[in-house]
């Protein structure tokens, strides 16, 4: 999300008077969640607070995605279409993103995860949220950063001296389990697969 103030000015306001349709996406599971529209103060708003604002035409106002429910939507990347005329918000929920109690406003949109890790990423961000019992994962949570960072520490580890000394079948379920803990390391400190992208995909353009 780094619109320069120069960026705003330039996207094609006036085509339609005033407002841009904003098309919010699960950054994690890729889901098209709900569209909205913005005019330049509610992109502004959203810039700086980091929770996605629209203009309510209904109400006339400036609206918060969230602001009486709880359900904000935390802004990971904000991208331009061809024309500057429509917005692609990837967000992540902070619950249902659909006043009607579902995740999406589109009930058939498909979590259309790019790979298995990304899948299993999403999967880990349920569990993070919603702790169910019996869950190895949710016990890890629970455990807080420090044990799961120390998990993360033996499985590189581990990881490390499988790649030297034994079989390939050894290294890749230590990779696995590497992999694993350390995307709950990340969700526990609030952090994707979907960051660790952006990231990489940052140092590669330069
Ligand atoms: P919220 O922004 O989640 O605090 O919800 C406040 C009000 O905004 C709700 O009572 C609905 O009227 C409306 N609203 C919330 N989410 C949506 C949505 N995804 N699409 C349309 N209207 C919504
Ligand atoms: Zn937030
Ligand atoms: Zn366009
Ligand atoms: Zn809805």
């Amino acid at each position: 999300a780094d619109l320069s103030s120069g960026a705003i000015d330039a996207l094609a306001w006036d085509k339609q008077g005033g407002l841009l349709p904003a098309i919010v996406q699960d950054a994690d599971t890729l889901r098209v969640l709900m569209l909205g529209y913005m005019d330049p103060a509610a992109l502004r708003t959203t810039l700086d607070s980091g929770h996605v604002t629209f203009f309510s035409r209904s109400r006339n106002a400036q609206w918060t995605k969230g602001e009486t429910s709880g359900h904000f939507l935390d802004v990971v990347a904000i991208d331009v279409d061809c024309d500057r005329d429509t917005l692609l918000i990837a967000a992540r929920p902070h619950g249902p993103t659909c006043h009607l109690g579902r995740d999406s406003c589109f009930p058939a949109a498909p979590a259309a995860s790019a790979s298995f890790v990304r899948a299993l990423d999403a999967l880990i961000a349920d569990r993070e949220r919603e702790r169910p019992a019996d869950s190895y994962t949710t016990r890890l949570f629970e455990g807080g950063v420090r044990r799961i960072a120390q998990k993360v520490g033996e499985e590189g580890v581990e990881t490390a001296l499988a790649a030297v000394v034994q079989s390939d079948e050894a290294l890749l379920g230590e990779a696995g389990d590497l992999l694993y803990h350390l995307l709950v390391l990340l969700r526990a400190r609030g952090l994707g697969l979907a960051d660790v992208e952006a990231l990489l995909q940052a140092r590669h353009a330069r």
